[in-house]
Order: C-alpha cells, then sequence, then structure tokens
C-alpha cells in the first residue's frame, strides 16, 4: 500500500479516506495519533495491525468536542465537566463508563471505560468534525518504539501498513497526554503528562492520586498499556540521575548521551553521539522520543546515557517514558 503524505490545505482527502475504512495518521499538540474510524470495528482491529500493539491494550478515542463526546460515554459526571471546561482541546484524556454498544468492544479491549481525548490541533479538530464521527487515536509508531513527534517518524515506523499521514510539523509538547481515571471514587492520574496532577486538584477542588507504578503483576491493571515494554530504542538506555555523574562515565563510539546543552558542553564524546535535549524541562520533553530515535538509526551505538530530572511534578511525565525506555536501569555512581 501507498502510504500518501498530506498537507495542511489537503485534510478532505484524508477525511474521505477515514471514511472508507482506512488508517490515517494525524498531528496532536502531544505526539502523532493513528487514526480510524472509532465506530468501525473492521478499522480499529487494522490499527492493532498495523503497530503491533496486543489487543487488550485499549485505544483512545478522539473527538472534536465534548458533544461529540457524550454520544459515547454513559454519563458525564460534573468532574469531568469541570475538567473539560478548563483543559479541552488540550493534553488531558478523561476515562469514563462507555455507552454500552456505542463502540466496538475493539477499542475498549473489552473493557466498560473508555479514554477520550479532544487535541488543541485546529487540524485534528477539522478532520473530526469532518469526519462528524470519533476517531481511535494511539501514538503512531511500531509497538515497543518511542512514539512519534514528526511525520517522518510515523513514515519511518508505518510506511506501507496505512493509507496516510497528515504532515503538521513537529509535535509541540513531545510526550502523550496526562490520562485521568474518573469511573473510580476517587480521580486517579494513570499516565502523567503535561497536565498535572497538582493543576488538576486545583481545578477538581479535591485531591488526585496518581497511579503509574508498577502494573505488570496485576492481571487486568487500570491502563493495560502500561504493562507492556514501551519507547525502547534498539540500544540498551540508562538513566543518570545526578547530571555530575556524567563526568565518571567513559564515552566513546559505542555510547550516546543526552543531555541539557548545560551538561553536553562539559562532556567528552564524538559530536555525532551528542544529542541536546535543549535548555530546560520543556524542551527535553519535547527532544526526548526524537533523541531516543536519532540513537536507533546509529547502529554503532549500544548504550544511550540520558539525563534524569526530579524536583517537582512537572518532571512525572518526562520521568516516567525515560525510565520505561530504560527498563528502569539507572546508572549507579562509582
Ligand atoms: P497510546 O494509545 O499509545 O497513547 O496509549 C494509550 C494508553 O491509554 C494506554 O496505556 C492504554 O492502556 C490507556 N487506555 C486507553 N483506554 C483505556 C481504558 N478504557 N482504560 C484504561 N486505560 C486505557
Ligand atoms: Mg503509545
Amino acid at each position: 500500500m501507498e502510504t500518501k503524505i498530506f498537507s495542511e490545505g489537503q485534510i478532505d482527502d484524508a477525511v474521505k479516506l477515514l471514511a472508507a475504512g482506512e488508517l490515517v495518521a494525524f498531528p496532536t499538540e502531544t505526539v502523532y495519533g493513528l487514526g480510524a474510524i472509532a465506530t468501525n470495528e473492521k478499522s480499529v482491529k487494522g490499527v492493532y495491525a498495523a503497530k503491533g500493539r496486543p489487543s487488550d491494550n485499549p485505544l483512545i478515542v478522539t473527538v472534536s468536542d465534548a458533544e461529540m463526546m457524550a454520544k459515547y460515554a454513559k454519563e458525564v459526571p460534573e468532574r469531568a465537566q469541570k475538567l473539560i471546561k478548563h483543559f479541552w482541546p488540550g493534553p488531558l484524556t478523561i476515562l469514563l463508563f462507555v455507552k454500552p454498544g456505542s463502540l466496538p468492544s475493539a477499542v475498549t479491549g473489552g473493557l466498560d471505560t473508555v479514554a477520550f481525548r479532544c487535541p488543541d490541533d485546529p487540524l485534528t479538530h477539522d478532520l473530526i468534525a469532518k469526519l462528524g464521527s470519533p476517531i481511535v487515536g494511539p501514538s503512531a509508531n511500531t509497538s515497543t518504539k518511542p512514539s512519534p513527534t514528526t511525520a517522518q517518524h510515523v513514515y519511518h515506523d508505518l510506511k506501507g501498513k496505512i493509507a496516510g499521514i497528515i504532515d503538521g510539523g513537529e509535535a509541540r509538547v513531545g510526550l502523550e497526554s496526562t490520562i485521568i481515571d474518573l469511573s473510580v471514587a476517587n480521580p486517579v492520574v494513570l499516565r502523567p503528562g503535561e497536565i498535572t496532577p497538582e493543576e488538576l486538584s486545583a481545578v477538581l477542588g479535591e485531591e488526585v492520586l496518581i497511579n503509574t507504578g508498577k502494573v505488570s503483576d496485576q492481571a487486568v491493571p487500570k491502563a493495560p498499556g502500561m504493562k507492556y515494554r514501551h519507547y525502547a530504542p534498539a540500544a540498551a538506555v540508562m538513566v543518570v540521575d545526578d547530571a555530575k555523574d556524567f563526568a565518571q562515565i567513559n564515552f566513546d563510539e559505542t555510547t550516546g548521551v543526552m543531555a541539557l546543552d548545560s551538561e553536553l558542553a562539559k562532556i567528552a564524546a564524538p559530536k555525532e553521539n551528542k544529542f541536546s535535549l535543549g535548555q530546560n524541562l520543556v524542551d527535553a520533553d519535547h527532544q526526548l522520543f526524537g533523541g531516543l530515535r536519532y540513537f536507533d538509526d546509529k547502529k554503532n551505538i549500544k548504550q544511550i546515557f540520558v539525563q534524569g530530572f526530579s524536583g517537582s511534578e512537572a518532571t512525572l511525565a518526562y520521568m516516567n517514558r525515560l525510565n520505561k525506555a530504560a527498563a528502569g536501569h539507572h546508572y549507579q555512581a562509582k
């Protein structure tokens, strides 16, 4: 299959493909999503096949607005209304009970809940509004690989497997949305993202719990995606929690390093084996997946040392993705 690249002006062509049941990747402010009409079971199953995604890992349903969402949610509790008013469109995914029979069970992985998201991207809004139906939108990467933040990343993973990609340039945030579970007694963040538990708590006026820990030993974890290997480049990744430890590491042709410019300047390593995470945490969020992919193209690199961050809730999303990429491996200072 030929994978067409669409520019912003060619949304109508992409809508036609989606309406016909084809798969089209689309830009959002977080990462690129792999779109398929959410009401068509065959199309939804095609998403799992294209990504190589386990079938018990449910898909996020992407809507153009809260009105569209209400057709597929069993109910929209007051908490959800508050969050939607404050954060939508934006990088917040809300887990609610699904309206029985409104979506194929392939979307929800057989669960009685469904995750809704309304991206802050005018292109995506147009696409879904013109289609008149929600689209599923998991990250548009091969399962286990870092999420794509450019159309080129999507093309690299899925060329020949999907009908098209809408090129909207680089994703602004670079890490996937925050997921909050509102199907339980107390709101819980299942995946950290740009919107922090603190911000959610301030809007809800109540405590928001965080559950992003190890769930691999639970048979049915709350966010099934969390039990799978994720964001894994070909080389082994090691988190360097304290940047001063970079000085202890011997860098050579087989090692890569990803760090802020201020640290990178102090590190003696071949230039092409250094990847800049920018000036600050916001830049690092934006660059993390691109950096992991950069080293995937360098076959000589066997190990990548990546700067870790701590100290505030704003670091949760970055560290969550980095820890998974590193399979929990942290550099131990000598
Ligand atoms: P991705 O599609 O790659 O952005 O990942 C979506 C994440 O949302 C995965 O971790 C899924 O397991 C999680 N998710 C989607 N739908 C549900 C649901 N109904 N219940 C719990 N987690 C969900
Ligand atoms: Mg993903």
